[in-house]
């Protein structure tokens, strides 16, 4: 059996780092199964989806580098529902009813006011022909609902959640199909699940309560239900759920410096019981995923952590993996001279002007230290180790160690007190800079 996840976003926005997460698990998981992983558009509500957020979410997966083994749009698919809805209410599993939302307003208060849970109470099933004629030709058009089977227990084994159940007969009736024959989402959501034999549903818990009414839709279509797996739902880092999160997409990373990478990693490990690891490969990441890794208690999301982890990923970098991103002209050697002092690949540009310059030397109060500096430097083999030579002189000449000895010739050749490691950037400066600039130093 090949294995078949699908990410199902509305592109009716952009999306969120929560909707990132749903992405990355499916990916992750079909890629450990040898799946496949789809793209699905549940764009069935014509008035909220946009074209626009249809491409940025084709960009966000692009942008993460999980490309879908195939899309598919829930529009493109009106003809499928339209037969499948007949055939359900041909076998009386759907029902037409006509209350509008004013009326079922005011039931649901009237029964909370008894104490009782606001379900919906089948009023519609006991509708004569007579009764539907009536109201049709008052102009109302019936919505339709499900009849869930009150019968037939619910039950399912999440594969995160563990074993859940609910009554049937607690849930009310859902509306599946509006007033104007648009659909909601739970309907056409299972008739595709079944349609592209989709073996593994992995979304947030928010969707717990869906699936407890979908498993008796997979059944009155006759189809075994897919597994479900059920992931606890983010929280930011002080451990609530917070509207930041909602606003956090692509774009922000991407400003921020966050590789792919990182976010990916972060992702696939919050909430589970494996440690965050700067796994610069998500197929390493993939192979070692695991439902049974993830806990029930909210993941937390925290963006410090994932700054920490974001470098750790930076300094494992290839310079053909950055090369687009860096001054054109700074080259591997380079690239691998500051990378381990990055936190963000767009921090490279920043010592790439050191290493070319013009520099702005803090002033110094070493300054015939400096001129000596610049002696030696004129005298010593540039062709092997420069850094080891200067300083290897400077010591015997000056009987200098330690901070005495290096930190004024950071500070004369780069401008900074810290920075990557000398030894390889003073090649990079080269000869003649580094001279002029000890020279300018020392007065
Ligand atoms: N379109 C639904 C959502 O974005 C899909 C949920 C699902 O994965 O079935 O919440």
């Amino acid at each position: 059996m090949t294995i078949v996840t699908r990410f199902a976003p509305s592109p009716t926005g952009r999306l969120h780092v929560g909707n990132l997460r749903t992405a990355i698990l499916n990916w992750l998981f079909a890629k450990a199964q040898g799946g496949r992983f789809l793209l699905r558009l549940d764009d069935t509500d014509a008035a909220r989806s946009e074209e626009a957020f249809v491409a940025a979410i084709r960009d966000d997966l692009a942008w993460l580098g999980l490309s879908p083994d195939g899309e598919e749009r829930q529009s493109a698919r009106l003809a499928d529902y339209e037969r499948r809805f007949e055939a359900l209410v041909a076998a009386g599993r759907l029902y037409p009813a006509y209350e509008t939302p004013e009326e079922l307003d005011l039931r649901r208060k009237i029964l909370l006011g008894r104490g009782l849970p606001p379900i919906y109470d089948r009023a519609a099933l006991k509708l004569s022909d007579n009764d539907r004629a009536a109201l049709e030709a008052e102009g109302r058009r019936p919505h339709w609902r499900f009849r869930l089977d009150h019968d037939a227990p619910i039950a399912w084994d999440d594969a995160i959640r563990g074993p859940q159940r609910f009554d049937p007969a607690a849930i009310g009736d859902p509306v599946v199909r509006r007033a104007d024959g648009s659909w909601l989402y739970l309907l056409p959501s299972v008739i595709d699940d079944i349609d592209m034999a989709i073996t593994h549903v992995v979304r947030g818990e928010d969707h717990v309560s869906n699936t407890a009414v979908q498993t008796q839709m997979f059944a009155a279509f006759d189809a075994a239900p897919p597994v479900f797996a059920h992931a606890a739902l983010l929280t930011g880092s002080e451990g609530k759920l917070s509207k930041r999160l909602g606003s956090l997409g692509t774009d922000h990373f991407r400003d921020v410096g966050i590789e792919p990478q990182a976010l990916i990693a972060l992702l696939a490990r919050i909430g589970t019981s494996d440690p965050v690891e700067p796994i610069a490969d998500p197929a390493l990441l993939a192979q070692a995923f695991d439902f049974a890794r993830f806990g029930r208690a909210p993941a937390r999301f925290d963006e410090a952590e994932l700054a920490a982890l974001n470098a750790r990923i930076v300094h494992q970098l290839d310079h053909v993996a950055v090369a687009d991103r860096l001054p054109p002209a700074m080259g591997a050697d380079a690239w691998e001279a500051v990378r381990p002092n990055l936190s963000t690949v767009a921090e490279a540009a920043d010592w790439w002007h050191v290493i070319e310059g013009p520099v702005e030397t803090p002033e110094i109060e070493d300054a015939d230290y400096l001129a000596q500096a610049a002696k030696v430097a004129a005298e010593i083999d540039w062709s092997a180790d420069p850094w080891h030579a200067l300083t290897g002189a400077l010591k015997e000449a000056t009987g200098r160690k330690g901070k005495a000895l290096f930190l004024p010739l950071r500070l004369a050749l780069t401008g900074h007190a810290h920075g990557p490691d000398m030894a390889a950037l003073l090649p990079l400066i080269g000869r003649d800079r580094a001279i002029a600039r000890l020279q300018a130093a020392g007065g």
